[in-house]
């Protein structure tokens, strides 16, 4: 059972925060990326039309899914199949990759947040830089929590309610 929500002391970047809507279009979340990169694509005069972006509805691979993992205080969903990522949808767990468009299919596959996000965003958002804001599958929130110590953010087990490991210090 995740947590609720806390209020986080710092953002944590998703496709959300990084590519708002554009002006006078209806594009969901999980596709502006796709529509940001056409646009780019469309000022370049050598490539004037850009790929058709799919639907989502009935065009996604339901069997792969993609953890994002936390990259310098942003949220990030690699490509399977390319060195591309893209900023994931917290709303539209959905990924396409503007760069090889999933390989070539077009086709959708699905963005898995982590069970434990709140509490990853949380003692991430502890850390003061940004570029230490960092997050990998197999780091539990714990393991966070023991790193934010090490680094001099200290309180993060009490503020966590995590117990504290023994001989840990704590000033
Ligand atoms: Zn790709």
């Amino acid at each position: 059972m995740p947590l609720p929500r806390p209020p986080l002391r710092a953002k944590i970047i998703t496709a959300e925060d990084f590519h708002p809507a554009p002006e006078g279009l209806n594009v969901s979340p999980a596709a502006r990326t796709l529509v940001w990169h056409s646009e780019v694509f469309k000022a370049q005069p050598s490539n004037p039309n850009p790929p058709p972006i799919p639907e989502i509805e009935g065009n996604t691979d339901h069997t792969i899914e993609i953890t994002p993992i936390v990259s310098t205080g942003r949220w990030c969903a690699q490509c399977p199949w390319c060195p591309a990522s893209e900023y994931p949808s917290s709303t539209q767990p959905f990924f396409m990759c503007s760069q090889c468009h999933n390989n070539g299919s077009f086709v959708w596959v699905v963005v898995k947040w982590p069970d434990r996000r709140w509490e990853i965003e949380e003692i991430l958002s502890l850390r003061p830089v940004p570029q230490t804001r960092n997050w990998l599958p197999h780091e539990t929130p714990e393991y966070l929590a023991l790193e934010n110590e090490m680094m001099g953010v200290k309180g993060t087990f009490e503020h966590m309610n995590y117990r504290r490991p023994d001989g840990l210090d704590d000033t």
